[in-house]
Formats: C-alpha cells, sequence, structure tokens
C-alpha cells in the first residue's frame, strides 16, 4: 500500500518512507491510497486477540512494506503490561450508555502513549528499510502531552535525535517538570515564548526551509517529525477504536454488526480522524462527536462549515485542546472533498486563516460528525460531577468530551453505546481537578498529586509517583525566531 499527498502532487511513496519523511513534499499530509476493508469475520478473529495482536494485525493492513513478525514484536513491546499497567486501553461503564476508555495508562499517563509507544520502533525500522545513513533529527511542537510521550518514546533510540518546543505559559507545571526531568542523551527540550500555534508553525517553518535542511544534510541529519500529522502517529490510534468495538462485543453489549457512536476531546483532531479511518475501513461507527474546549473552533466548523482562525485564543484547563489550527482536518477534507479543494482550502488558511467548505462538502462530514464544546465552568463542573455521582475522577480534556456526550445525549436521545475516549490521568492536571472537584485550591501544583489522592483514594499512576524529587535537566526559553538557531546548534 502506498501514500499519497493530501495536496495532490508528488509521487506515491511506501510507508516507510512517509513514516520517515512525516510531511509530503509539496506540504500536504500524507494518506493512504485505498483503505483495507475490515469485514465481521476479521472482527470477530480480532476478538480472540490480546491488544498487542490486535495492533499487529491492523497495523499490518497499512504497513504493508513491515513483515507481520516485525509489527507483531514491536506491538508486544509497545504495548505491553510493562508500560500499559493499568491494561492497554480499558473500557470503563458509568452512565449507560457511556463506556469510558481510558487511554492513559502507559509511561507517560496521557494518550499520545498509545501512538508514541510505536512510532520510534516503526521509524527505526523505517530508515533501514529506506537505506538511510544519516540521523533523523525529529522537532516536536507540543501543547504538553505530545512532548513528554515523544520524548520517552524517543529516548536513546539510535540514529535517532529529538528537540521539543513547548509554549512556556502553555502547559501545567507538572507537563513542565515531567519533561524538563527527562533522561536520554539524544534529546532536547526547549521552552518558547509564546503560545502553542506560535511552536508548530515555527517548527513548520523550519521543516520548509531549505537552507536548513542543507546545512543539516552536510552535518549529517535530516529532519523528521512525530506530531499527529505523521502517519506513524495515526495509524496506531485506528486500533483501539476496533479493540473497543471487540471489548464491547466480549462484554455482551453489542453482537457482531451493531453499531456504537464515540466521543472524542479534539484538539489536532488526530484521534477523532483515526475513528473517521475505522469506520470507513467497515467498523460499524455510527457518529463521531468532536468535543472542544473554550477553543471551539472545531465546533464552529462543524456547525457552519467556516472554519475561522482570527478569533480569541483561550488558555484552558484542557491545554492539550488548547489549538487554533487542526492540522488532522486536511486529511478529513481529502477524504470527503479531494485533493484540489482541500490545496485550495489549505491555502486560504494560510493566506487568509479562514476557509468555507461548500454545503455538500459541510452536509457529508455532518453525516459523519457532531460537534459539541465544554467551557471552563462546564469542564469543571463535569469533574465535579462524576466525581460526586458516579465516582469517577475525569482529567479536564476527558470533562470536556464527558460534557459534550451528556450533550448529545441529551440532544438526541441516542441510546447506542457510546465510547467517550479518556485522554489523560486526572493526576496529570491534579491542581485543575482538585479545584473542581473541592473547590478551593491545593497548597501548590505539585502538592496537588498527593492531596488529591488523600482526599479521594484514587491511585497516583506510576509515572506520575515521585515527580518532585527527579533532577531537572533542560531550563532553556528562547524567542520563537531563535528556533532555528537552536536546532541548528543541537545538530552538532
Ligand atoms: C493531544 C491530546 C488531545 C487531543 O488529541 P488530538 O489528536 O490532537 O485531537 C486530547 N487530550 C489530551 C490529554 C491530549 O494529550
Amino acid at each position: 500500500m502506498n501514500y499519497i499527498s493530501t495536496r495532490g502532487t508528488g509521487a506515491p511513496v511506501s510507508a516507510a518512507q512517509a513514516i520517515k519523511q512525516g510531511l509530503a513534499s509539496d506540504g500536504g499530509l500524507f494518506v493512504p491510497e485505498t483503505l483495507p476493508a475490515l469485514s465481521e469475520t476479521d472482527i470477530s478473529a480480532l476478538c480472540k486477540m490480546s491488544y498487542p495482536e490486535r495492533a499487529a494485525r491492523i497495523l499490518s493492513l497499512f504497513l504493508t512494506d513491515y513483515t507481520e513478525e516485525e509489527l507483531l514484536n514491536d506491538c508486544h513491546a509497545a504495548y505491553g503490561n510493562s508500560s500499559f499497567v493499568g491494561g492497554t486501553a480499558p473500557l470503563v461503564s458509568t452512565r449507560a450508555p457511556i463506556e469510558i476508555m481510558e487511554l492513559w495508562h502507559g509511561p507517560t499517563a496521557a494518550f499520545k502513549d498509545m501512538a508514541l509507544q510505536i512510532m520510534p520502533r516503526l521509524l527505526s525500522r523505517a530508515l533501514k528499510k529506506t537505506g538511510e545513513e544519516r540521523t533523523a533529527l525529529i522537532l516536536v511542537a507540543t501543547s504538553g502531552d505530545t512532548g513528554k510521550a515523544a520524548l520517552e518514546g524517543y529516548r536513546d533510540i539510535p540514529q535517532i535525535k529529538m528537540i521539543v518546543f513547548y509554549p512556556v505559559d502553555g502547559v501545567s507545571r507538572v507537563q513542565k517538570l515531567q519533561m524538563a526531568t527527562q533522561l536520554g542523551e539524544n534529546l532536547k527540550v526547549c521552552a518558547i515564548r509564546g503560545n502553542f500555534d506560535d511552536a508548530q508553525n515555527g517548527v513548520k517553518e523550519i521543516f520548509g526551509n531549505k537552507e536548513i535542511a542543507e546545512k543539516l544534510n552536510e552535518k549529517g541529519y535530516f529532519l523528521s517529525s512525530a506530531n499527529s500529522i505523521n502517519w506513524g502517529r495515526l495509524a496506531p490510534q485506528i486500533v483501539y477504536y476496533v479493540s473497543a468495538y471487540c471489548d464491547l462485543i466480549n462484554s455482551g453489549k453489542r453482537a457482531l454488526g451493531e453499531p456504537f457512536n464515540v466521543c472524542v476531546p479534539t484538539g489536532n483532531f488526530g484521534n477523532i480522524f483515526a475513528a473517521y479511518l475505522a469506520k470507513r475501513m467497515g467498523l460499524p461507527i455510527r457518529k463521531m462527536i468532536c468535543a472542544s474546549n473554550s477553543n471551539n473552533i472545531l465546533t464552529d466548523f462543524l456547525s457552519t462549515g467556516v472554519y475561522d482562525r482570527n478569533r480569541h485564543f483561550y488558555l484552558t484547563m484542557s491545554p492539550s485542546m488548547d489549538i487554533l489550527i487542526s492540522s488532522n482536518l486536511e486529511r478529513l477534507l481529502w477524504f470527503v472533498a479531494g485533493p484540489k479543494k482541500t490545496a485550495s482550502y489549505m491555502k486560504q488558511l494560510r493566506e487568509t486563516g479562514r476557509y468555507a467548505v461548500e454545503p455538500e462538502i459541510l452536509a457529508a462530514i455532518r453525516r459523519d460528525f457532531a460537534g459539541y464544546f465544554a467551557d471552563e465552568a462546564a469542564t469543571a463542573a463535569t469533574i465535579r460531577e462524576y466525581w460526586e455521582k458516579d465516582g469517577y475522577l475525569s482529567d479536564p480534556h476527558t470533562a470536556v468530551a464527558l460534557h459534550a456526550a451528556g450533550q448529545y445525549l441529551a440532544e438526541t436521545g441516542d441510546r447506542l453505546p457510546l465510547v467517550v475516549d479518556s485522554t489523560a490521568s486526572p493526576y496529570k492536571f491534579a491542581n485543575n481537578v482538585y479545584r473542581a472537584v473541592f473547590g478551593c485550591d491545593p497548597s501548590g501544583d505539585l502538592e496537588a498529586l498527593d492531596e488529591l489522592a488523600a482526599r479521594t483514594g484514587v491511585e497516583i499512576p506510576y509515572p506520575l509517583a515521585g515527580l518532585a524529587s527527579r533532577t531537572v535537566r533542560f531550563r532553556d526559553v528562547c524567542e520563537r525566531t531563535e528556533m532555528p538557531k537552536v536546532v541548528l546548534n543541537f545538530a552538532k
């Protein structure tokens, strides 16, 4: 299976090449030329497998230049019990018909681990498969969780170096500390003055700069990405939607072929787009509910067809969704509107910060997606309500989704099982969760972890325990304009 650009130019490439390259040569995103089908027989077989086996089987449909044995080895290494201590993507029943899918039992307590525990292994094989001798220099712009998950995933992987940029005031103190204390000799972490979009645009500009590419090439490096635009990030996310369906079948909540809905707290549109791909492959997902925080650009887009980033940017308690350019939406547009229109929308977005899709395109998108959002008050109220009524402690991102799910259920009366993605441990955002539940402040951001655990009795996940006593290794803060210099210096 080959991969082509959403903007319609350039030759098709193999999966290994797409993963190695990150962005397509015309600035578009890689999409598979065709989608493999998932039949009821396939799903039935997947139901009998463990998570790593399900992952290997599904990835093998997309990464046809990798052997099943390679994928099975990598999936066992990535998703085994030793790193996913509480299960890989367990479903937790709360209020019917909601099933919470916890995607945060990995080594950084956030859902990015689902992709980033496997992606470095895929890239490492991709370098060999494409005969690459240079070192891959990976640039990551993060609003918090990606950075730590990428650092943990790529730590001390040979032939790969990585720099993570994050907005200095756009991540929680726990996230900051998680990144600043990261171990690994091939890694660098740098804060920048600006918001997440500044960091992301800075990285995109470096990717588009030929002069920097040449200088790096002379030093034996080439640039690659680990952001959610990389196909190697996206493909592994398809797996847990299929896996959730298998679990619903195994627990008797669905019979084979019966539909279900999903609700996803959304920022870059990667996680929810993976659900769309699963649906296009044949998984019986009926509706995908796109949940946003106060940065509700996607809610507006799904209701009006206008994507307009000329708006106020909010810093919220769900910082991983504080995004005004949802990069992966480009892939959905490609599927629905084709490459010509997609290239034109993206050009308008670059030039004016806005584009409008035609009514028939919007109608097609709305057949599959519904959009809702939760502002800060609704997010906090949802955290508190789920704790008080259901004894379920949710992080703010998950709470945004639970609120959206509640709105959808109230508006539609839809009773299909609704899988709501839980994307972070509540302890990753313990201060805000504490405030929401108890209506007062903890003694401090870090102290909040122990204080929340003491008052709720909910266990702190292993990656977050003892954080305060680890050694800080990275303290740099730079201007956005200095990012190219940071990159070139690190490649020495
Ligand atoms: C990244 C992230 C999201 C958003 O996922 P996208 O794939 O960017 O839409 C939601 N919640 C958490 C905790 C995240 O880290």
